[in-house]
């Protein structure tokens, strides 16, 4: 059934594709090295350009058209093309990349080998052509809803960044292959519930896959942003990691046919409401997603206009540190680096603004599409930072649950930690209405904990963080309907006034 619908959509796709390829007048794009001084490239690394790698070092890589290169020479920035377009069109992908149905029938593969370690779910479709995102859930106890502590790992936001698919069908396979036999992969199938997304772009990714890189760094999905039913690669398509709904007007362009085009508005996309659809029903408390290129890691955040960190900074930060130290660099001379991503409209600051799960953003590599010998060392290199993670997961930090202390239902309550949370820059933290669940990482300390939820009295807990993941558990009485009249008769002389 799943395999059938499937095959639906990728003949329709591929006779689509066929019959409406057109290459029309193109503007040639290149991938250029810019030099300049420290306070030039910082200026610039500020500006809506489709970077190729967010590493800050004394250059930036870009991919600009020929008019943008000009702009920026005339502003004094020097400038190298180190390839063109047409370098790599023409030239098949290397097998060794799992193309999309690849990767689909790996997904299955893993199924069938461990049905009861792990499971495929279908969490969404491409904006324009309907391909299935497919996501595998990895866990013991496959069939219950454990209310364990989640941990979301993606790739490929970007069509032409296949390494993040690599690096998350290496990391199911050390999973899944060493379930009872490694003590640390066990333990953390055992108590987590992980949530893999190798490609969350899977139609921009065909796109470039099917078409032997004509496009090499297609980056968008393909909507059909003028609706005349052809693809337009100098018009069409949606920066998917502009298109999330943290400052969103300030992060990416306006322009349809810029590369970092946000969309018509946020969330316009089915591939990052997927993602979200499925964040806001779990309990994730940590993620990771993989990009190219840099070797870099990225966390939120510097706030756009004022460069404020982020109200977690000091706890966010030492996890970027120690995510970014593990992750050797190609060369292996050192590790990759870590800076704070500018605040606006990417996953990672959604991720942590709104449903307040820390996410941060690596950037594998130091190209694109790295010569295929290079696959395995950089994923291998990965895993050692995802471990990292998959320890951190467990703690220090909270996971706590709040209910009715009369039902005993689950409440979808406020938890405020009042040494750390500012509401100026993130929204308030609350638990799943599913499970009354939130889990938040913290540093070791003694933190004030505010539990509150409208119709229930307020709850104030001092707590003690220690090295593990405290467990919380917490019964909110309702307000006597006397009480609440009492107060409600409070504000009446105000709402008069
Ligand atoms: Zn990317």
């Amino acid at each position: 059934m799943k395999n059938s619908k499937l095959l639906i959509c990728i003949i329709l796709f591929t006779f689509l594709f066929i019959s409406l390829l057109k290459s029309a007048n193109r503007i040639e794009r290149y991938l250029v090295r810019i030099k300049g001084s420290k306070e030039m490239l910082e200026a610039l690394s500020k500006k809506n350009l489709d970077f190729a790698s967010m590493a800050l070092r004394d250059y930036i890589d870009a991919i600009l058209t020929p008019q943008q290169i000009n702009q920026i020479i005339s502003k004094g920035y020097q400038i190298k093309v180190l390839q063109r377009e047409s370098d790599l069109a023409g030239t098949p992908i290397a097998p060794q990349y799992h193309t999309y149905e690849e990767m689909v029938k790996y997904l299955e593969k893993m199924e069938n080998l461990y049905p009861h370690l792990c499971k495929i779910y279908i969490i969404g479709e491409s904006t324009r052509f309907g391909l299935p995102i497919y996501a595998l859930k990895i866990s013991d106890n496959m069939n219950l809803d454990e209310e364990e502590i989640g941990i979301l790992i993606d790739g490929m936001h970007h069509a032409r960044e296949p390494l993040g698919n690599e690096v998350c069908l290496s990391f199911i396979n050390y999973l899944l292959t060493r379930y009872g036999i490694d003590k640390e992969v066990t333990q953390w199938i055992n108590d987590y519930e992980i949530w893999i997304i190798p490609i969350l772009n899977p139609e921009g990714y065909k796109y470039l896959v099917d078409n032997n890189l004509n496009y090499p760094w297609w980056r968008k999905n393909l909507r059909d942003n003028n609706e005349n039913g052809i693809i337009d690669p100098d018009y069409d398509g949606v920066d998917l990691n502009r298109n999330y709904n943290l400052n969103w007007s300030k992060g990416g362009s306006s322009d349809p046919s810029e590369w970092t085009y946000r969309g018509p508005y946020p969330f316009s996309e089915k591939e990052t409401r997927a993602k979200r659809e499925l964040v806001l029903r779990r309990n994730f408390a940590i993620a990771i997603s993989f990009h190219s290129y840099g070797e870099v890691v990225l966390y939120p955040w510097s706030w756009p206009g004022s460069g404020d960190s982020a109200p977690d900074n000091s706890l966010i930060s030492e996890i970027a540190y120690e995510l970014s130290r593990r992750i050797k660099n190609e060369e292996g001379n050192g590790t990759y680096t870590y800076r704070p991503a500018y605040g606006a409209s990417q996953s990672l600051c959604w991720m942590y603004g709104v449903p307040g799960v820390l996410e941060f953003l690596v950037e594998l590599g130091t190209s694109f599409i790295p010569s295929p010998d290079k696959i395995k060392p950089i994923a291998n290199s990965a895993i050692k930072g995802l471990s990292y993670i998959m320890n951190r997961a467990g703690g220090p930090g909270i996971k706590i649950k709040v209910m009715d202390a009369d039902t005993g239902e689950p409440i979808c309550a406020n938890v405020q930690v009042m040494e750390i949370d500012n509401f100026n820059y993130i929204i308030p933290r609350i638990t799943n209405s599913y499970t009354g669940i939130h889990v938040r990482l913290l540093q070791k300390g003694k933190y004030t904990l505010v539990i509150s939820a409208l119709g229930y009295m307020t709850k104030k807990l001092k707590i003690n963080v220690g090295d593990k993941m405290k467990n919380i558990i917490v019964y909110l009485p309702k307000i006597e309907e006397w009480k609440m009249r009492r107060l409600m008769a409070q504000f009446i002389p105000f709402l008069h006034n």
